[in-house]
């Protein structure tokens, strides 16, 4: 959000009339940032019919020491079985982190939409995210690209950072099959998700500065933001065994 932020400001010395300047930050939104729905719903139909033949395993959720936001990583054997791919999936709330959005009692239709409300970005190790022009489209083109996470299968001859001429010249793969199942594994595992966001410890030196929360802004301000070192509050009255791993 603070590139956003930044970019706003600029476009707001330009003089332009309130409601041409939420076009313009509209326009941002629909170009550079982007939440599941909007990559996933981007896919081909190809794409989207293999991913519900996948598995997926939850494996952690841990914290982009560059970014200070919460990274979800699954683990999508192949189709084939012989090996695995390592998804991981950065999550970006409106305000703030997941770290400090998921203290507090929620109700469970809060939690969901809060992380289906989450702009994201996101990285696959599989050769079809590097060949078919996914890492270099969600690099250059939609924002939505995880850095820090190499692969080491599927990096293209002459480079990983090569435009899809061929395969795809109009850039519209966003997400490979793995990272279209890892997104219905958020949904199944919601629960942990959240549990591991809150009860993570956020190093405090380095905690991402929030911004002034405001009622009228603020999704979760009925549920003041407790401190992160407290004992988690209790969850739903489902076990966590029962998410769907
Ligand atoms: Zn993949």
């Amino acid at each position: 959000m603070n590139e956003k932020k930044i970019f706003m400001e600029a476009v707001g010395n330009l003089g332009l009339s309130m409601r041409q300047y939420e076009s313009v930050s509209r326009l941002y939104d629909a170009c550079f940032e982007a939440t599941m729905a909007d990559l996933s719903g981007a896919a081909d139909n190809l794409r989207k019919y293999r991913s519900k033949t996948l598995t997926f395993h939850y494996n952690d959720l841990t914290r982009d020491p560059k970014s200070g936001h919460a990274v979800v990583h699954f683990v999508v054997p192949s189709a084939s079985n012989e090996k695995n791919y390592d998804v991981y999936i950065e999550f970006i709330p409106k305000q703030g982190t997941l770290f400090s959005q998921a203290q507090g009692a929620m109700a469970p239709a809060k939690k969901i939409a809060l992380l289906r409300s989450c702009d994201v970005k996101v990285f696959c190790t599989c050769p079809d995210f590097n060949w078919s022009g996914m890492k270099y489209n969600l690099k250059h083109i939609y924002d939505s690209y995880l850095s820090g996470y190499e692969s080491i299968d599927g990096v293209p001859s002459g480079g990983e950072d090569i435009a899809p001429k061929v395969r795809d010249p109009q850039h519209k793969n966003r997400v490979c099959k793995h990272l279209l199942a890892a997104f219905t594994a958020v949904m199944t595992n919601w629960m942990t998700i959240l549990k591991a966001a809150r009860t993570y410890h956020v190093p405090a030196e380095v905690t991402p500065k929030q911004e002034p929360a405001t009622p009228a802004q603020s999704p979760v301000q009925e549920n003041p933001v407790e401190e992160p070192t407290l004992p988690p509050v209790p969850d739903e009255n489902i076990s966590p065994d029962e998410n769907g791993i």
